[in-house]
């Protein structure tokens, strides 16, 4: 269960006319937030007439994926305010795939992989450093119209020994499927573990984005903000650590390889279902083919004499 219980609630008649302060204390599971939380939110004093979300709304529940493991929108991810701005985390299909044979004979796939924000606001990580644990807890700030925030404890970043800067846990990760007759999504064969970014802007991918700008909102892989602005991507390629799923005992076929970002539904987004990208792919030793979804019936029958 991810069990959430506010543990400050302020206001503040700062230039920013009132700033909302929701710390959430969190663990492992679904997620749930009291309507009486969410009411007492809008009798803070000094709010502006309309400026707050009329509701606050929770990431899906994890047990509402579907049978490709995708998930589904709910009423909850539904009623989102659209006085929220909220980031909405999409993955482009992975690139440069590869298999690499490794000093000890077996198989790993390599991937480059882009995550990005196509939402209306952007997704800002701030950092707070428990001196008693010397964990840095993470918070995502959720800009409103009208100038109120939220904050939502998202999870920590974690120092990254190989890439030498911080990481946000669990942002993405890999999986590679075994495929049933239909060409529905059947069995994971083989996964990364959940991977962490340095989440910054790398890349343009929207410039239509109304929330748009030219110039990288965040740029650095510190502790203390990260975060991907509206329209902007996050890559990371194939030839950082991490960025691999393991072919150890996976036979020669054809798979499916699906990447998702916000796996946990941790971060706060405005849509939950289109978080992830996937690919079909024919595996031969080292031979690496992507196969486009419509010639994957034909494909399979000749191939594999799955008719
Ligand atoms: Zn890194």
């Amino acid at each position: 269960m991810l069990n959430l219980r506010a543990v400050g609630i302020f206001a503040s008649s700062s230039a920013r006319c009132l700033v909302l302060s929701f710390a959430l204390a969190a663990s492992l599971g679904n997620f749930s937030i009291s309507p009486g939380l969410a009411a007492s939110a809008l009798n803070v004093p000094h709010a502006p007439a309309g400026s707050l979300p009329t509701t606050i709304v929770a990431p899906p529940d994890p047990e509402s994926l579907d049978q490709d493991g995708l998930m589904q929108p709910t009423p909850r991810s539904s009623s989102i305010s659209s006085r929220l701005m909220l980031p909405d985390l999409r993955t482009l299909p992975p690139g440069d795939l590869e298999i690499v044979i490794l000093p000890n004979g077996s198989r790993e796939l390599r991937l480059s992989n882009t995550i990005w924000n196509s939402g209306a606001g952007a997704l800002e990580l701030e950092g707070e450093i428990n001196p008693r644990t010397r964990m840095t807890r993470v918070v995502q700030n959720v800009h409103a119209r009208a100038g109120a925030e939220l904050e939502h404890l998202v999870g920590e970043f974690v120092w990254h020994p190989t890439h030498d800067h911080w990481h946000f846990a669990g942002f993405s990760i890999y999986e590679l499927w075994t495929l049933a007759p239909t060409g529905a999504l059947d069995e994971i064969v083989s996964s990364s573990d959940k991977v962490s970014y340095c989440v910054i802007d790398t890349d343009i991918i929207d410039r239509q984005n109304q929330g748009f700008e030219p110039r990288r909102g965040y740029y650095g892989c510190g502790r203390a903000l990260q975060g991907l602005s509206a329209g902007w991507g996050d890559t990371y390629k194939s030839f950082l650590d991490g960025q691999e799923i393991h072919l150890a005992g996976v036979e020669d076929g054809f798979y499916a390889l699906k990447s998702t970002t916000n796996p946990d539904a941790s971060l706060l987004e405005a849509n939950y279902s289109n978080n992830a990208a996937l690919l079909y792919l024919s595996i031969q030793g080292t031979r690496l083919e992507l196969v486009a979804p419509e010639a994957l019936a034909e494909r399979r029958c000749s191939e594999n004499g799955w008719c």
